[in-house]
């Protein structure tokens, strides 16, 4: 297969995280027979520098007409002091608009050789820790019209959360096709003892869950499944949620999994074309040192392989390296551990290479 692919390399150590990214995808092309070319869309602070402003025109074309979108991160200190409609954030706000992503999806995996770095207890981590928050993105209370107004002598401010059933169905199928490639489990999160949004929520979902005889759906509120997160993470394979509590859960989620530098995401919309990212801001204060773990924005091009372009065997090969190089005893810094070998950003990233290229 040809696949083209929009790369924003970004700003800090996004460059460094995307070149050992591209050598990992290069080597999944000679192994399986496949061609994948690479467009740069210059977007963040490097395109202010550049363009005068975050994301040019040429950058989104470039993403709109590629298979998928590869990114690194943006932002920096150098441009903290622009104007809010002009920092490098403005620029991933604007491609996430242009591309219609209304879907986040990110995976909550715990490898067992970085069991250690996870806060749960023990007996916990042991059992396991692997399913996906999937995250409505567009819609809900942080879309919803806010206003402060002064009503007898105070303050009052209002944020309206709101749902239709168009923006409810159209992310629990992400949902349950996801749960198909998976252990067929979806756990819809609400809170509909007291929200209607959240009635609609679990109506529509239920309603959806037709469509998939396959895939068992349960339903927890958002306060019990908080708790079970930290309590018994295993019961999960992949939860579906709205906006603000899939901003939280996800958040939640990946820090009982270790690092920060370890994490993928990615943005869905209509059809198969996505934004895969690590989870991980520019990190300045090790940018251009060959520090930077890598392995995030690794795992986010298998997300892209299994997802955008269905490279299911393609993706297992990428985990599978990055699983045999922490077997291996390889650790960037932020996940190194006693009786391990550290591994700058370029040597990780050819370590994982070198274990793709092998059958
Ligand atoms: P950060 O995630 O960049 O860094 C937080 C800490 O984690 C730092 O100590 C950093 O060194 C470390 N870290 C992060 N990724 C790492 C990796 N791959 N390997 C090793 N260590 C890693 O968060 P921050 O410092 O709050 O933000 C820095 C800049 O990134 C800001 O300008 C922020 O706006 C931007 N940001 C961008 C995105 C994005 O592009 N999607 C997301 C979050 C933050």
């Amino acid at each position: 297969m040809n696949k083209t692919i929009a790369v924003i390399r970004g700003d800090g150590i996004g460059p460094e995280i995307v070149g050992e990214t591209l050598r990992v995808l290069d080597a999944v092309g000679e192994r399986f027979g496949h061609t994948f070319t690479y467009r740069d869309a210059p977007m963040g602070g490097n395109a202010i520098d550049a363009f005068g402003v975050p994301l040019p025109p040429e950058s989104l074309e470039t993403c709109l007409k590629a298979d998928s979108v590869l990114l690194g991160a943006v932002g920096g200190p150098k441009w903290d002091s622009q104007p809010a409609e002009n920092r490098p954030e403005r620029g991933l706000l604007q491609l996430r608009a242009a591309m219609g992503l209304y879907t986040n999806i990110r995976p909550a995996r715990m490898f067992p050789q970085l069991a250690d770095a996870c806060p749960l207890r023990p007996e916990i981590a042991e059992k396991g820790i692997d399913f996906v928050v999937v995250r409505e993105l567009i819609g809900g209370v942080y879309f919803g019209e806010h206003r402060t107004e002064t009503a007898e002598g105070q303050q009052k401010s209002v944020d309206i959360m709101a749902y239709t059933e168009q923006e409810i169905r159209r992310v629990a199928h992400v949902a349950f096709g996801m749960a198909q490639k998976r252990r067929k489990r979806v756990t819809s999160i609400d809170k509909a003892n007291v929200l209607a949004t959240s009635r609609l929520w679990r109506r529509v979902v239920t309603e959806v869950a037709e469509a998939y005889p396959d895939v068992e759906l349960l339903h927890m509120y958002v306060d019990n499944a908080a708790m079970q997160i930290v309590r018994d993470p295993g019961q999960f394979d992949v939860i579906v949620t709205e906006n603000l509590f899939g901003d939280i859960l996800s958040d939640e989620a990946s820090q009982i999994t270790g690092s920060i530098g370890m994490i993928p995401s990615s943005s869905m919309g209509e059809g198969s074309r996505g934004l895969y990212e690590p989870i991980h801001g520019s990190a300045p204060d090790i940018a251009g040192q060959d520090r930077a773990n890598p392995i995030g924005t690794i795992l986010a091009a298998a997300m892209m392989l299994r997802y955008s372009l269905d490279m299911a065997a393609e993706a297992d090969a990428v985990e599978a390296a990055v699983q045999q190089v922490l077997s291996d005893g390889l650790r960037c810094g932020d996940i190194m551990q006693p009786g391990c070998r550290l591994a700058g950003c370029r040597e990780m990233g050819a370590q994982i290479c070198s274990r793709i290229a092998k059958k």
